[in-house]
């Protein structure tokens, strides 16, 4: 058993192996979730000119504390065309350009208003209520870095500073193919020792999250022709994913049929549990991934082993699983030879995450792990880890 792989060094053969896609154009209303291939600058100053922080009246501070005339309005998009001379104000809307020669905004809520005039009875500091040009970021200053993947946050400082398009790393083709003579899609009929296939959708789902591009075969037969025809067409793909056919078997054909198309193995079998006999290779630049059949083990397979693989396709700039630490409101005992992984339920309360591990932990029994959001790590040793321990988990589903 000592001779697995731990998952981490499996990880590092991932990331070896995963060799960066080419960069295409994308318009930025196209990028959320895409990832960054250059550093995008800035167009303009943000604010691209002075501008009020307020609806109120552009003053000359040293006016202040007296009463002022009113000689125009800026509002947003329409700047006052003249400029402030002693004595006057312009009313003015929050965004819009502060006038030359004034150099404060009173606000609304602060000026006594009379025909034309306002008189305003306090002080204010040069500068008040103005957001200066630039205060935000400068012409040519980086807005969002190389790795990045886009979130809302990120689309609208780059939309802000004028860029209509952007590099982004190409999103990855990844074909998935789940293999079982005993599979049939939900809806038809169950024959006798037959199941309803279920790992291909979720695996979609679940790399779609990470910005792969699914390709979906039909799942395939136990037998060597027709496998063979389909692993040769997801070879075609950036990544070919497989379900089932990967452990010791009679019927397990999936790595001798990929051995016989050129697919190199780069390992076989890593020290976790669920997902131990899972399979990675390369053939060209295609990265293959043999996940078990049983649905854990896939699920596992799929956030520890492909979804940093399709990261990495992509450029992220850390694609691996973050652990995040969290209290567990459960016992879970060790295990000597390989990590394991278990399905937990994580909440929240106050600053900590709560995990409480789901029932049914075998690695046929995705039925009972419908609910969970969480894997908790238990490393490999002996004992246990207790209720009330502060253990390291990973989110499931994150992109
Ligand atoms: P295997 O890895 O092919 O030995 O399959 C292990 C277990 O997973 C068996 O009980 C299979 O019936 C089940 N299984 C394999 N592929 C799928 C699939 N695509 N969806 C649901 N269960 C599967
Ligand atoms: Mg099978």
């Amino acid at each position: 058993m000592d001779s697995l792989l731990t998952f981490e060094e499996a990880q590092a053969r991932i990331l070896a192996a995963a060799r960066t896609l080419p960069a295409e154009t994308v318009p930025v209303g196209d990028a959320a979730g895409r990832v960054l291939a250059e550093d995008v600058e800035s167009t303009v100053d943000l604010p691209p000119f002075p501008s009020s922080a307020m609806d109120g009246y552009a003053v000359r501070s040293a006016d202040l504390p007296g009463t002022l005339r009113v000689v125009g309005e800026s509002a947003a998009g329409t700047p006052f065309a003249g400029s402030l001379g002693e004595g006057e104000a312009v009313a003015i809307s929050t965004g819009a350009v502060v006038p030359n020669g004034a150099d404060a905004v009173a606000p609304i809520e602060i000026v006594v208003k009379q025909d034309n005039k306002v008189g305003i009875d306090r002080r204010l500091e040069v500068g008040a209520s103005i957001r200066p040009q630039g205060g935000d970021l400068r012409v040519g200053k980086v807005v969002a870095l190389a790795g990045t993947r886009l979130e809302p946050a990120g689309i609208a400082a780059i939309a802000a500073s004028g860029v209509a398009a952007l590099s982004c790393s190409r999103r990855p083709r990844v074909a998935i193919l789940s293999t079982g003579s005993e599979l049939v899609v939900p809806g038809e009929p169950l024959a006798p020792g037959q199941i309803y296939e279920s790992n291909a959708l979720m695996l979609a789902a679940a790399l779609e999250v990470a910005g792969a591009e699914i390709v979906n075969e039909p799942s395939v037969p136990d037998n060597e022709a027709s496998l063979r025809a389909a692993v040769e067409r997801g070879l075609e793909c950036d990544v070919l994913v497989t379900s089932g056919g990967v452990s010791v078997g009679e019927h397990d054909l999936v790595r001798e049929v990929e051995r016989e198309l050129g697919v190199e193995e780069l390992f076989w079998r890593v020290a976790i549990k669920p997902g131990k006999p899972v399979a990675f290779g390369k053939r060209g630049n295609t990265l293959v991934f043999g996940l078990p059949g049983n649905p854990l083990s896939a699920l596992v397979g799929a956030e520890l082993f492909v979804k940093p693989a399709v990261r990495a396709l992509q450029g992220v700039e850390w694609p691996l699983p973050r652990f995040e630490p969290g209290c567990l409101l459960s016992n879970l005992r060790r295990n000597a030879d390989r990590a394991e992984f278990v399905r937990a339920h994580a909440t929240s309360h106050a600053a900590a995450v709560l995990l409480t591990a789901l029932e049914g932990q075998e690695s046929h029994m995705i039925g009972q792990a419908s609910s969970a959001n969480a894997l908790v790590l238990v490393p490999r040793g002996n004992g246990e880890l207790t209720r009330g321990s502060i253990v390291s988990w990973l989110r499931l589903n994150a992109p």
